[in-house]
């Protein structure tokens, strides 16, 4: 058998991310007595002590170094990432340090910043200062509370503000700013981080998000969230586990991670006779079975994935479920090409707000249309679907006409397919126009693999208009 320690170390691949949960407890003096939470017997029972607080490890370029970025450092935290490293079994000559190259802080609650000094004290000793980035709020809260590792300057600040995205290593990083409640400390933010296609919401400790760009939420591979209780209870300053739903489909987030859950303010439903949902605060395992049997409920069973995270839980940029589904996307273009199973409809998710559904009715001259965004779903249905050829500039058009009903016709459609001139995207530009006015009409931004699927679909199963005048 080969012992040999090489065998056994992770070796990361380009543009491949790990993220390491380090710890997913609120400040552990809130989490009520074990005699009536169940959730705080558990944390006891397990000894658990840390707070909520990630890492992120991906290689620098096309060296075989990682970059090591850790969010928040609240207690518990440096023992956490110490045990990561070897958890990982990650190469430490690949690393500058067993310590994080740098800290991401979300905001300067006790929780998630109570272990900065000890972080700042290891570091200097490693002979470098402690790369912190944060809002220039967030800075001067920290200052203020731990005055020390400012003057002995042990710690480099690097402000960030609100939408403004900063390269740190190989990520690019966006902070989105965040309320969150009564107690909000100013300058709170969360983060959404980029490695190349991979994109992940580091989501805790907010209630809402002010004027935020939802398109830069949209379509992550994870996303991160922080619930202090499973029904809505704004007073705690986050989101509920129950709003939780609600904006994984919002963003089409179809793998999330729940963390900071608390449970203690679900018991004030239990004075409820007639509420129907979850009453007291949960272990892990009858978080996760209430979570579960809601997804399947609402019928989103495989579509989403809710973990309740755990300390130690690494998710794996090359397993996680987008991977998948991309993966079957291109088995089942293969057996497309052999002639076997060809799709019935196309859906491609977008870059940006939609998802849509092409499908050519199988015995009948017609085109069902879905677009669905955030709030709405369009479903329509069109007569006559013909590819327009020889259409200007480059682009691909698709053409039906409105369905005759007793009283009135259906709207028109027109799909376009233009490329951008930056290259790799598409704009595909539906519009269903009924006499002058329109039903829909939104340019909606796709990548370049969905556009083959789109064009592939579109010429296997429909036929090209014989009329001139629709050119
Ligand atoms: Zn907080």
């Amino acid at each position: 058998m080969n012992t040999s320690s090489s065998a056994t170390t992770t070796k990361l691949e380009q543009d491949q991310l790990l993220l390491r949960i380090n710890g997913t407890l609120p400040d552990i003096g809130t989490l009520g007595n074990e005699e009536k939470s169940e959730r705080a017997a558990e944390v006891k029972r397990h000894g658990i002590n840390t707070n909520t607080s990630c890492s992120l490890f991906a290689k620098v370029g096309e060296t075989n170094q990682i970059f090591h970025l850790l969010v928040d450092v609240g207690q518990g935290i440096l023992k956490s990432v110490e045990k990561s490293i070897s958890d990982l079994r990650i190469d430490t000559s690949s690393l500058s340090s067993i310590l994080p190259e740098a800290v991401l802080i979300t905001h300067s609650h006790e929780d998630h910043i109570s272990e900065l000094p000890l972080l700042a004290d290891r570091t200097t000793n490693k002979s470098r200062n402690l790369k912190v980035y944060c809002t220039s709020e967030c800075r001067d809260q920290i200052i203020t509370k731990f005055p020390k590792i400012n003057s002995n300057n042990q710690v480099s600040f690097n402000i960030v503000q609100p939408d403004q995205t900063f390269q740190l290593g190989p990520f690019s990083i966006i902070p989105i700013l965040a309320d969150h409640g009564e107690n909000s400390p100013a300058g709170s933010v969360i983060y959404v981080v980029k490695l190349a296609n991979h994109k992940v919401i580091i989501g805790w400790d907010f209630l809402s998000l002010p004027n935020v760009d939802e398109n830069l939420l949209w379509n992550p591979d994870l996303a991160i969230l922080g619930t202090q209780s499973y029904n809505p209870h704004p007073q705690t300053g986050m989101i509920s586990v129950s709003e939780a739903f609600e904006l994984v489909r919002r963003w089409n987030a179809k793998e999330s991670y729940i963390v900071h859950y608390r449970g203690l303010s679900d018991f004030e439903e239990a004075t409820n006779q007639w509420f129907r949902g979850p009453v007291k605060a949960m272990t892990t395992n009858e978080l996760q079975k209430i979570i579960d049997s809601h997804l399947q409920i609402i019928g989103s069973e495989g579509k989403f994935k809710m973990t309740v995270a755990q300390e130690g839980m690494v998710w794996d940029s090359n397993k996680s479920l987008a991977q998948s589904i991309q993966g079957k996307e291109k088995e089942q273009l293969q057996e497309d090409s052999s002639g076997q199973n060809a799709p019935q409809f196309v859906e491609i998710e977008s870059l940006q707000n939609y998802i849509f559904r092409i499908e050519k009715e199988r015995n009948d001259d017609k085109l069902k249309l879905m677009i669905e965004d955030r709030i709405n779903r369009f479903n329509l249905e069109f007569d006559k679907p013909r590819i327009v050829e020889n259409a200007v500039d480059n682009k691909d058009v698709l053409i039906a006409q409105g369905v005759k009903g007793m009283l009135a016709k259906g709207p028109d459609l027109r799909i376009e397919i233009i490329p951008r001139p930056e290259g790799s995207e598409y704009y595909i530009k539906i519009r269903a126009l009924k006499g002058k006015k329109n039903v829909f009409n939104d340019d909606i931004l796709i990548n370049n693999r969905d556009t083959q699927r789109l064009k592939r679909y579109i010429k296997e199963n429909f036929m090209p208009s014989v009329s001139a005048a629709n050119k």
